[in-house]
């Protein structure tokens, strides 16, 4: 590790974040969660969505906007609508409970809506469509976020919203499940803090800094005054991260943003669909469209630079194989954080030292 970095078995990683866990007196099973998701979300290649936030979850814990050992609680159930009150708890807790309770009604009812409001950091999306997959069914998030803005509207100058993530899981017989699970600025938020802690530039056209002019240096979002990400395709992208705000957050009575909150909490609000294939009788039918689908976008010739075409969820799936077996890999200021962060709860002795 010449350069500081260090590379963790993924099983060693869930480890450590189960002993910072459970130093803020969570529970056993929520320690497990928060590290199956985060350390997923590394194996998965989001690293802006792992283990890094660990230092955050800990500033934002201490300072009292993170409740520990919350579940979620029913404000409204009309059978195939759930609204649920997360009152700050763990997005990985109350994330894994919603989708439970959405995969059970739906399977029920052929489908279902289940609002989750007031959640703490809900993080990688994916992994909730992921667990309606593993129960066979298609799921579609839309989801807001409250904290300090950090994305301009399309046309704006400044920061308004957050990153609003949208994802849908679709699972396929014979085949990986389509994952399409993205933020709707141009990059992640986390993406230009991992760009940040490696030294590394942003592409082109992803940043404006706070004057509204453009920039690549990642600093300029963690600066004071600071700039803003570009919402991702235009007006599109911008308009899908408005309807992310509506349903995600205003539709089940949830907050959505409307300024620079006190806390530095990031409160997720989520509605997701949940619906079984299976209710729509065509599952043969359905099977073969999507295969006959996929192999006629995938047969065509790439472009310069592209070694194949590949289905939303295949690079999840590719970084799941290689990372599981050769492990993670920290950037060296990323590791300081999060020792630093861990002994902040009294954690000192961190495997592997650096
Ligand atoms: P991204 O830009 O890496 O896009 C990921 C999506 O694009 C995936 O579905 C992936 O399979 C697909 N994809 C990538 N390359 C592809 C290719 N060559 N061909 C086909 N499909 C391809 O993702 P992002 O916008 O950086 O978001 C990263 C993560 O951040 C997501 O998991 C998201 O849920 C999460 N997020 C969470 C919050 C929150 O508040 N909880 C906010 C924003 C983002």
């Amino acid at each position: 590790m010449p350069d500081g970095n260090v590379t963790i078995d993924a099983k060693a990683l869930e480890g450590l974040v189960q002993r910072v866990v459970r130093a803020f007196g969570s529970s056993e099973c929520e320690a497990q969660l928060v590290s199956t998701q985060l350390v997923g979300a590394n194996l998965t290649g989001h690293d802006s969505h792992g283990v890094g936030l660990l230092p955050l979850y800990v500033d934002v814990f201490l300072e009292g906007g993170l409740r520990i050992n919350q579940h979620v609680q029913v404000v409204r159930d009309t059978g195939t609508v759930l609204v649920l009150e997360g009152n700050s708890g763990f997005g990985q807790v109350l994330g894994f409970e919603a989708l439970e309770l959405g995969i059970a009604r739906a399977k029920e009812h052929g489908s279902a809506v289940v609002a989750l409001v007031n959640s703490h950091h809900l993080g990688r999306i994916g992994h909730w469509a992921e667990q309606c997959i593993a129960a066979g069914l298609v799921s579609i998030h839309f989801v807001n976020v409250v904290s300090d803005p950090v994305v301009a509207p399309f046309g704006g100058s400044d920061a308004r919203m957050v990153t609003n993530p949208f994802c849908v899981g679709v699972p396929l017989q014979g085949r990986p499940p389509i994952v399409l699970d993205f933020a709707t600025s141009r990059i992640a938020m986390g993406k230009v803090r991992v760009a940040m802690n490696r030294g590394e530039q942003v592409r082109p056209a992803t940043l404006i800094d706070h004057r509204g002019e453009p920039t690549t240096d990642p600093r300029s979002l963690f600066a004071d005054p600071h700039g803003a990400i570009l919402p991702f395709g235009e007006h599109k992208g911008y308009g899908l991260a408005v309807v992310c705000e509506l349903l995600g957050g205003a539709l089940a009575g949830g907050p959505v943003i409307k300024g620079k909150p006190h806390s530095r909490a990031t409160i997720n609000g989520m509605v997701s669909i949940v619906i079984d294939p299976a209710r729509f009788g065509t599952q043969s039918g359905f099977a073969s469209q999507c295969d006959d689908f996929i192999r006629w976008v995938m047969a065509s010739p790439v472009t310069a630079g592209i070694d194949r075409i590949k289905m939303p969820g295949e690079p999840e799936a590719d970084f799941r194989r290689d990372r599981t077996a050769h492990g993670i890999v920290i950037d060296a200021t990323t590791w300081a954080e999060i020792r630093k962060a861990a002994a902040k709860v009294g954690v000192v002795e961190v495997w592997p030292p650096v």
